[in-house]
């Protein structure tokens, strides 16, 4: 594995093997790499002659307030890591490089991108375009790998290649779990030993909500209740948003039907967490 910190460096040896007819796959990620990242590499390496990653803590998708500054950082684990699972080229920009003095150029995305997270983190998927596009810019991947766990952010990344004709496909990758359910997140190590027990709410509260839709309950307000309440019986929990939308549009169903996703954020102490399941109403 070829490590490269200069735009310089990551663009020349794409291109290099790129011109030497290798199809390359590119998995962006912020670090603190665990199975979810590594299970995109797999997916990657099956599927692509060539593995990109990229370990870059992006400062423009995190609002004032959120947790930039102490997001966790081991590069030199995560490089072990990616190394083991066979990645070729990993691309660990500084933020200066990423973001020179005088930076001004965003890239947006305005219907995906009001539901769900993105109305709770203003500006957070302008901040995941911008750094998407210029990675794409920089490795010129064929395919780019990206977790069902940030189910909106893949699809809003989705959109932007359709819109902005970027030839990339985007491939979504199942969420990894904890053996209780707990879907594997960087963020996961700030949880204390009881918050991280409490942290099963997540999953827990889509079970039950996908239990009450496949008995036929077709009322989305019952069953966001039926999460809200399950939540609020963990002590440390406190709902952000509890949706059931389109799995589609995101845009939030009143009455049940058709391909849903039904999406949660949840502060447990400091840390937000989020999750998600797809369910296909079929019609009878
Ligand atoms: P992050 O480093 O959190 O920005 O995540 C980088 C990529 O890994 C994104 O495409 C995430 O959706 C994906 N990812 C994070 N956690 C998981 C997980 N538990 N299962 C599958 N993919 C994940």
């Amino acid at each position: 594995m070829k490590t490269l910190k200069t735009n310089q460096g990551i663009r020349s040896e794409s291109a290099r093997l790129r011109n030497a007819g290798k199809r390359i796959g590119l998995v962006p990620t912020m670090g603190a790499i665990h199975q979810g990242h590594l299970s995109l590499v797999r997916r990657a390496r099956r599927e692509c002659e060539c593995v990109v990653a990229s370990v870059f803590v992006n400062p423009a998708q995190f609002g004032p307030g959120e947790d930039y500054r102490t997001y966790p950082r081991n590069m030199r684990r995560d490089a072990a890591l990616l190394r083991q699972e066979g990645v070729d080229l990993l691309f660990t920009p500084s933020v200066p490089s990423m973001y020179p003095s005088g930076y001004s150029t965003f890239v947006e995305e305005t219907a995906l991108s009001r539901n769900l997270c993105g109305w709770h983190r203003p500006g957070h998927f302008r901040g995941v375009c911008t750094i998407v596009s210029k990675l794409f810019q920089l490795v010129g991947p064929e395919r780019a790998y990206f977790g069902k766990k940030d189910y909106q952010q893949a699809l809003i990344i989705r959109r932007m290649c359709r819109d902005l004709n970027f030839p990339v496909r985007i491939v979504l990758v199942p969420i990894v779990r904890e053996p209780d359910g707990l879907a594997l997140s960087s963020r996961n190590r700030f949880l204390s030993p009881r918050q991280r027990n409490q942290a099963v709410c997540l999953h827990r509260a889509l079970e039950l909500a996908l239990r009450q839709i496949r008995r036929g309950e077709r009322n989305a307000q019952k069953v966001i209740k039926g999460m809200e309440k399950l939540i609020r019986e963990y002590s440390l929990a406190r709902p952000e948003y509890i949706c059931v939308c389109s799995a589609h549009t995101l845009e939030p169903l009143t009455v049940i039907r058709g391909r849903i996703l039904v999406a949660l954020a949840v502060r447990i102490g400091k840390t937000r967490l989020i999750d998600n399941k797809e369910y296909h109403v079929r019609k009878k």
